[in-house]
């Protein structure tokens, strides 16, 4: 059983996500995770995403691992463990572009389909109703609004020691939302039959206890 939940940045997904596998007992994949790793390993080789062959060229040496172990996800790339350096400001104001190539974008839909493939799995991202598990079981699109998503990502940010201004969230927010929901490959939309939770006034229990009350519903 696939269970899909999408929806924009810092709305709550990933701590939903995590929470809803926790308490059904299936796995968790964060494909925000691993756009940020291919992100991150983009920037620190200097690609050009723009040239065909050069792209080709890393994506053929490109090494990524996902390991959990006690439901805490671990991603490394050749190796080396990213988990934290994926989550800084730097590498949130990159992604959005770096994960509009179809190229790219092609690599990690196959990767998230092989990962689910047998499994019972919450898949969480922009275009997992729509694009990766179109047939999940179940569905949900996560929104909240800009500000509290903001303060949410800043306090998130102060937990690594990145201490960002909340206008200046505000703003990469928006870009990200735009950015996201206007390229031309997988945007972020809602699926139709995906079911919308505004996160904006709930607590995440509420919210989980929502989530787990419709998995239930659907499996009657
Ligand atoms: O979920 P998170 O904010 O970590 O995702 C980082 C970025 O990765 C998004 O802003 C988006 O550009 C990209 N992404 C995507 N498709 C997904 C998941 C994330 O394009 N399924």
């Amino acid at each position: 059983m696939i269970i899909a939940i999408d929806g924009p940045a810092a709305s709550g997904k990933s701590t939903s996500a995590r929470l809803l596998a926790d308490e059904l007992d299936f796995l968790y994949l964060d494909t925000g995770a691993m756009y940020r790793c291919i992100a991150l390993s983009v920037t620190e080789n200097k690609v050009d995403i723009y040239n065909q062959l050069s792209l080709e060229s890393f994506i053929g040496d490109f090494n990524l691992e996902l390991h959990t172990v006690d439901g805490i996800s671990d991603f490394l790339i050749n190796g080396a463990s990213v988990s934290e350096k994926i989550r800084t400001n730097a590498v949130s104001k990159k992604v959005s572009e770096i994960s509009a190539i179809p190229m790219i974008r092609k690599y990690m839909v196959k990767m998230q389909r092989e990962f689910a493939k047998n499994n019972n799995c919450v898949v969480e991202g922009r275009d997992i109703g729509t694009v990766v598990f179109p047939q999940a079981e179940i569905k949900f699109f996560i929104t909240a609004s800009v500000e509290v998503r903001a303060k949410r990502r800043q306090l998130e940010l102060q937990n690594i020691g990145d201490k960002i201004a909340l206008k200046d969230l505000q703003d990469d927010i928006r870009a990200r939302d735009r950015y996201d929901s206007e390229r031309a490959h997988s945007p972020l939309k809602k699926a139709f039959d995906a079911i919308e939770i505004d996160t904006t006034e709930i607590t995440i229990d509420e919210q989980v206890r929502y989530m787990i009350k419709n998995v239930k519903l659907n499996n009657k």
